[in-house]
């Protein structure tokens, strides 16, 4: 085979290795390695009966080592959805697509407050109980994400926080 065969073989295999491209929806690149599940669970992808056909990537070869992707098909996150994964995913970008282009780019921000995703980690929160109470963090600070629970205090960062999504 000459140099030129194989090259052109390499480059096939490179292109079947990328991630389709979609006609329309969200894709949510550079998430940190093993968080893929975490951000579909933060977004409320899992359980929610909707019509689009997520995609996850996983272990994902890039310039800046492993990464996953999630491919939403069809629907674009809104601001509010975007910065929640920011809690557990903060070099995440997020990509709006229409017509197979790029039409905007998004670098996840922080959100002031997390409301109803996450879990306090003290068991005996009231937010923990059976009480019909609403869990609510606010953002502390921001390297590290640092929580603090409006009810009872304590504080949660780093691995605490995606260990604690809902
Ligand atoms: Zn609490």
């Amino acid at each position: 085979m000459s140099e030129d065969q194989e090259k052109k073989m390499e480059d096939k295999k490179q292109k079947e290795i990328k991630i389709t491209p979609i006609k329309q929806g969200t894709v949510i690149d550079h998430i940190r390695k093993g968080r893929a599940m975490k951000v579909l669970k933060i977004l409320d992808l899992i359980d929610r009966d909707i019509e689009s056909i997520v995609s996850v990537a996983m272990n994902v070869n890039s310039s800046m080592g492993k990464k996953d992707i999630v491919k939403v098909e069809g629907m674009e996150l809104k601001n509010e959805e975007i910065d929640k994964i920011s809690l557990i995913a903060p070099e995440a970008t997020v990509n709006i697509v229409r017509d197979f282009e790029v039409v905007k780019k998004h670098r996840v921000g922080l959100p002031d407050k997390a409301r109803g995703i996450l879990k306090c980690r003290n068991q005996n929160c009231i937010s923990n109980q059976d009480e019909p109470v609403i869990s609510e963090f606010e953002v502390v600070a921001k390297d590290p994400v640092t929580l603090r629970c409006e009810y009872c205090e304590r504080k949660m960062k780093g691995e605490e926080i995606s260990e604690n999504v809902i």
